[in-house]
């Protein structure tokens, strides 16, 4: 069924400066950036840390959270207590800290019932020098303590090169990081919980950030995963159709490259996209890159056209 009062919903996003941000969301990307440390664009949050509003239409200036509250037909009534995704961009300079993310279990019990964290990049620029850090060499937990009490930071993390399109799920647990000019576009579950393991020795206002040695070291899964499941290349998949990146118990996420005119169908509950490439057209409005938006519930067809890359992600319930 069709709902013609549901149309699409432009976002307002939030921007986040960053100890190991730069300036390309401003040079590359078509925003008014706060400064040249900017780190993160969140694009389509409803996340009190960052709430996005609505640009245009008839929720002009609504809030994401407020919508999600006050309107939840727009997202299918899906009887979630929140908006359950985040959708960032980041420019990472620097490297963010080292960190590791809880799950729901760990994170209700000791974050006040906020969500864990599972969260996939997918990269949208790389430099010669740009890599991440996913899992350790530690074997067992006692080795992976010993590692961390020591610092032995080189030995025990996992640092690879990663290319434009590849494609990385990151699940709570997996100790993570990436910088040296990456541009990666991340969803996650909507939460803000980190546990940083070690912060390169910087300092901020001559202080070290928190470190959170304890929870994180019973979050890290040991061993970690092989490194092959983890890079998944997308470069090379068919344009005009939606190509499934991942189907997580939270979320999916698509990448559509389109080249000539096609129709897909809005059937998921609600659906976000970000215009990663180009620009075109979706049911007669304008779209381009750096655009942000939600395609409500019972939206039905999407007719796109143009030349341009989306990255979409709807939530799994
Ligand atoms: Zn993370």
């Amino acid at each position: 069924m069709n709902y013609p009062e549901h149309s699409i919903l432009f976002i307002n996003p939030v921007f986040k400066q960053m100890l190991w941000g730069g300036n390309r969301l401003g040079e590359d990307w078509p925003y008014q950036i706060p400064g040249d440390n900017t780190g993160e664009c969140w694009a389509i949050s409803a996340h009190p840390n960052g709430d996005c509003t609505v640009k245009g239409g008839k929720y002009d200036g609504y809030t994401l959270s407020e919508l999600w509250e006050k309107e939840p037909d727009l997202f299918g009534n899906t009887g979630l207590d929140r908006f359950p995704l985040l959708v960032k961009i980041i420019d990472a300079q620097g490297y963010s800290s080292i960190q590791v993310h809880p799950d729901d279990a760990y994170a209700k019990e000791h974050e006040n019932g906020s969500f864990g964290k599972m969260e996939c990049w997918y990269v949208l620029d790389s430099k010669e020098e740009s890599s991440l850090v996913v899992g350790h060499n530690a074997g067992t937990r006692e080795e992976l303590r010993e590692m961390v009490h020591k610092g032995e930071w080189k030995d025990l993390i996992r640092e690879v090169h990663v290319e434009k399109d590849d494609f990385i799920q990151i699940e709570p647990g997996t100790i993570h990081t990436f910088g040296g000019g990456l541009m990666i576009l991340e969803i996650q579950q909507n939460s803000d919980i980190t546990y940083r393991v070690y912060d390169f020795d910087r300092l901020t206002n001559g202080k070290p950030r928190e470190l959170h040695l304890d929870k994180a070291l019973e979050m890290i899964t040991v061993p970690a995963k092989p490194l092959e499941d983890y890079i998944k290349k997308t470069g090379v998949m068919p344009e005009n159709v939606m190509n499934l990146l991942i189907e997580c118990e939270y979320y999916r996420v698509w990448k559509l490259d389109v080249t000539k005119p096609v129709t897909i169908k809005q059937d998921q509950s609600f659906m976000l996209m970000s215009v990663t490439r180009g620009e075109g057209t979706l049911n007669g409005n304008e779209i381009k890159k750096g655009d942000h938006f939600i395609l409500p519930y019972g939206y039905g067809d999407v007719n796109l056209q143009g030349d341009m890359q989306l990255i979409a992600s709807a939530c799994n319930v």
